[in-house]
């Protein structure tokens, strides 16, 4: 997997004189505007679909971008390393531009069900941005930034800066926290928190220690999870002595075990080409420091939904011991029609993966259902009409406002759903 420290970014023009002590840095972020960027690094044309029958012309293609920002729900962030993973001479069918690059071309108009905050977190806050859906997890939402923005985010209504489409609604303030700490502390049947946003790598050192230290002398809590995409989009971080997060993280993991308590970072990586030597190295600083460290990919049309993609995700994070935790069908979420898989797509996967790796490295695949039932085994669905693309799930151990009686629906793309 070690790609032999080749210095990849350099086959960007723009950034050929930059070395890697720079590029491995945090305090180096690119310093061209997005768009400068994209003129600057897309030849004449590109392929427009898989086979390259057709070509677009830059110009078009930025033009399909911008087209495509005015729509999202989520405006464009990504780091200087994601830029750099990208293949830019055939960028349309590229898995990890597909993930943060909106274009309007291949958007489909939403499924009729798809809403901003498909899994009702907000029903489920009982102070705003702090949800507790299961007895005893709560899920903290510290902050509302992160290092690079998905289109296909479950919390589009919250994160990032405001869209043509979406104002959010959620803002990190110090009155906020105070009051998500005295929930958390009012409430002896919560034992588990991850602590989210946003991203926790968006957290000052010291707030990632405060954070950590509160819930580890809180005496309910016996877990603390840290989420963060940084790992999979920035994580010279991990690695760069100057910067102090990893440190925190590690003392936060240290003191824990000190309680008898466990901390573990959640990181998300979607595709193997994530994946370089920057991150093996990433991955073996946290082993080193002893932070457990679990993934959560997110099933995507056209980037992971194919059995030879997930397998290479899977196996490559197991050996650089990243637990495949979980893959997720994709939120129905407004704007990601064209990402979206069918339920049948995510059953399949997991039917010929499992058994092709040791039992421990095999993912849950799970549907977060929409509504706010929580997450549940895709296999556990109660119906599936493939006709209509209607599945029916049940989340019996949910409690309080009739969930345990409730039959909640995740909805097929319209795209595979047969004409009547
Ligand atoms: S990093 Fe996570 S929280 Fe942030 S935009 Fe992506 S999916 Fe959403």
């Amino acid at each position: 997997m070690n790609d032999d420290k080749n210095e990849f970014w350099r086959k960007i023009p723009l950034w050929k004189g930059v070395n890697a002590a720079d590029f491995l840095s945090h305090r180096w972020s690119g310093d061209d505007r997005l768009f400068n960027f994209l003129s600057a690094v897309l030849p004449d044309s590109v392929p427009y679909d898989k086979h390259s029958v057709r070509m677009q012309s830059r110009e078009e293609l930025i033009k399909d971008v911008l087209n495509g920002v005015r729509a999202a729900t989520m405006t464009i962030r990504v780091t200087p390393y994601v830029l750099s993973r990208i293949d830019w001479g055939n960028p349309r069918n590229d898995p990890i531009f597909r993930q943060f690059f909106p274009m309007r071309s291949v958007m489909l108009p939403d499924h009729p069900k798809l809403s901003l905050d498909s899994l009702d977190e907000e029903g489920d806050s009982p102070v705003k941005g702090l949800v507790h859906r299961y007895p005893d997890k709560a899920l903290f939402l510290t902050t509302t930034i992160c290092p690079t923005y998905c289109m296909f985010c479950t919390r589009s209504y919250a994160v990032g800066g405001n869209t043509d489409t979406v104002p959010k609604r959620l803002k990190a303030t110090a009155k906020r926290w105070d009051q998500a700490f005295s929930y958390i502390e009012s409430q002896p049947g919560l034992h588990d928190i991850v602590v989210s946003g946003g991203d926790s790598y968006y957290l000052q050192p010291d707030q990632l220690r405060m954070i950590g230290e509160r819930l580890i002398k809180t005496p309910n809590i016996r877990r603390i999870r840290f989420a963060s995409k940084g790992l999979a989009v920035a994580p010279s971080r991990i690695i760069d002595e100057k910067d102090d997060w990893f440190r925190a993280l590690a003392d936060v993991c240290t003191r824990a075990r000190e309680a008898y308590k466990s901390v573990a970072l959640h990181t998300h990586f979607n595709h193997p080409n994530e994946i370089s030597w920057v991150t093996e190295q990433a991955c073996r600083e946290l082993m080193k420091a002893g932070v457990m460290v679990r993934n959560q990919t997110v099933l995507l049309r056209g980037i992971n939904d194919d059995v030879e993609t997930m397998s290479t995700l899977i196996r490559k994070l197991a050996d650089n011991n990243v637990f495949p935790y979980y893959v997720y069908q994709c939120d129905m979420v407004e704007k990601v029609e064209h990402l979206r898989t069918p339920l049948q797509k995510i059953l399949d996967l997991e039917a010929q993966i499992r058994g092709t790796i040791a039992g421990f490295m095999m993912p849950q695949f799970v549907v977060d259902l929409p509504g706010g039932g929580g997450k549940r085994l895709a296999c556990s669905y109660k119906s599936y009409d493939r006709q209509t693309g209607v599945s029916t799930f049940t989340a019996p151990a949910l409690k309080g406002r009739d969930k345990e009686n409730k039959v909640y629906k995740y909805y097929d793309p319209l795209l595979d759903v047969p004409s009547p």
